[in-house]
């Protein structure tokens, strides 16, 4: 059986781990050299050859990255480590790591590591969900992540919020459109819509923590977030019909959304409401991650799902 790395570049920490079949038989974290092309790749490079001094094997190396790779150019690029753009960061770990390396975007690992042995497997199509600081997405039917020509397949994000109320005035997002769906289902997308309607800026925890205690604002607040994340994910549904929704990121722990989510969207799914005498439930589930935060590091080493 072969042994797998999985490498989370991410914009703080560059974390590692080697799998061996499911299990990890080791993990190892650095902080990323910020604003240092050079230094980065030699962050990779020594945090694998510790790795495999740990094992004492070597493996696959599968790399997960907060951008993409150009399928044209193969340079990085869409990262929000902006030291990363333009760079051929596939190539230069080929050649000082002396094998062939796969890079993906995390959220695509994300699904990835899901749909292989966490909470989407066995299911043929599984839309994985990043909700936390931003909002990111990813798809892996069969076993294989769909990346697409443009390297973002998957990024629903920076879709408008469909079926708008009133009460969705779009607010700028950083990619420069107004009123996508990350502005209102991150985070920080979250505690403004509280703040927009309370005058109280709370942190999402604090949010759940008040509407638990039976606070009718904070209730409200969670309310629009549930019915705008069942809108937002029935344009998925009706686009992709995923056997399986998973939901990772901050977001992803608050336990309600798994009920009342579902419950919201079938208004919204394509012939949902039809007046058939049995009413239609959509097949879809949504369902927390199973790896939670390990779960970008572990979809990296499932990069090379068939060993080398
Ligand atoms: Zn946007």
């Amino acid at each position: 059986m072969p042994l797998r790395i999985g490498i989370d570049l991410g914009g703080t920490k560059i974390e590692g781990i080697v799998l061996d079949s499911s299990s990890e038989a080791a993990r190892l974290r650095v902080d990323t050299p910020r604003d240092d092309y050079g230094a980065t790749l030699g962050a990779i490079v020594a945090l694998v050859d510790a790795l495999e001094r740990q094992t004492g094997r070597g493996a696959t190396i599968g790399i997960g990255i907060p951008g993409t790779i150009s399928a044209s150019t193969r340079l990085v690029k869409n990262a929000n480590s902006a030291w990363l753009i333009g760079e051929p960061l596939q190539a230069d770990l080929e050649r000082r790591l002396e094998r062939p390396v796969r890079v993906a975007n995390d959220a695509n690992c994300f699904a990835m590591s899901e749909a292989t042995d966490g909470a989407g497997a066995g299911a043929d199509v599984v839309f994985g969900v990043i909700a936390g600081t931003g909002v990111g997405g990813g798809i892996v039917v069969k076993g294989c992540i769909i990346s697409g020509p443009n390297g973002i397949a998957g990024e629903w994000g920076h879709n408008p919020l469909p079926w708008p109320d009133r009460e969705d005035n779009g607010r700028l997002c950083y990619c420069g459109k107004q009123g996508c769906i990350e502005t209102f289902l991150s985070g920080p997308g979250l505690s403004a819509d509280h703040e927009r309607v309370t005058g109280v800026r709370l942190s999402p925890v604090q949010i759940v923590e008040a509407a638990d205690r039976g606070t009718a604002a904070a209730e409200q607040t969670l309310l629009r977030y549930e019915r705008r994340m069942a809108r937002a994910l029935a344009s998925i549904i009706n686009v992709l019909d995923p056997n399986v929704i998973v939901l990772g990121g901050g977001m992803s722990n608050v336990t309600r959304l798994y009920t009342n989510v579902p419950r919201a969207w079938g208004e919204f799914i394509f012939a949902a409401q039809r007046r058939t005498p049995e009413p239609i439930e959509p097949k879809t589930k949504l369902v927390p991650a199973r790896h939670g935060a390990a779960s970008g590091v572990r979809g990296a080493a499932w990069l090379w799902p068939d060993g080398p």
